[in-house]
């Protein structure tokens, strides 16, 4: 779906289903006098932005949907395969320390913890790798399963997930970033990332659309 600023003829159109709704595009046409091949392109943009519903010989009518809920209609139809990013992973006996620099050099905020066959075990965050290295261990030889988040206790989504669905997960959890998984049996394997910026971005292209 998209949202749209809707032109004068919309407008006019609308009012017109609004009133005799259900009505064919035959009459609005009519109550135009422009001829129905005009009239098509903007009873399809209508249709499709959720203004409009036609059913096949009754004619179009008003939805009565507001802007509002146009605009989280189309939120709601937004999947994580749209907008998830490459995973970044590490293997789950990787030093902190090479992990850190993984961190810097891939420039992401969260780490995904494989094991040798790309099978989700872990995740790491800023903190995780903050905290282990206040304490007076050494980060070269200590393993990144000893300090990050284990199996079962990760938040995963999967490609056809929702986004505003997992929005709400992150924050309900406080976590900045899930894993994207395709099941494999009882095994998750690792195959996106979705994080808080992924959301920002899909926001941001939802509001472009309507301008
Ligand atoms: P940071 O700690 O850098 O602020 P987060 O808020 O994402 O980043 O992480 C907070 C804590 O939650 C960390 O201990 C991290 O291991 C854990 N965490 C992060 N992402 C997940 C996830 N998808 N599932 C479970 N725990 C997670």
């Amino acid at each position: 779906m998209i949202i749209i600023e809707l032109n004068k003829r919309q407008e006019k159109i609308v009012e017109i289903v609004k009133e005799n709704g259900p009505i064919t595009g035959e009459h609005i046409a009519d109550q135009l006098n422009l001829t129905r091949a005009t009239l098509r392109p903007d009873l399809a943009i209508l249709t499709m932005a959720g203004y409009l519903d036609a059913r096949p010989r009754v004619g179009y009518y008003y939805t009565g949907k507001t802007s509002l809920q146009l605009v989280s209609d189309s939120i709601k139809k937004i999947t994580v395969k749209e907008y998830q990013s490459i995973p970044v992973v590490v293997d789950k006996n990787v030093s902190v320390y090479d992990a850190i620099c993984t961190m810097f050099l891939e420039d992401v905020g969260t780490l995904f913890v494989v094991d040798n066959s790309s099978i989700l075990v872990g995740v790491l965050s800023r903190k995780d790798l903050l905290r282990a290295s206040l304490g007076k261990q050494d980060l070269t030889t200590l393993p990144v399963n000893i300090i990050m988040t284990r199996m079962p206790n990760i938040t995963f989504c999967e490609k056809d997930d929702n986004v505003y669905e997992v929005a709400k997960i992150l924050i309900e959890k406080q976590i900045d970033a899930v894993p994207v998984v395709k099941r494999n049996g009882e095994q998750l394997e690792v195959i996106g990332r979705f994080t808080k910026t992924n959301i920002t971005k899909a926001l941001v292209d939802l509001i472009h659309e309507d301008m």
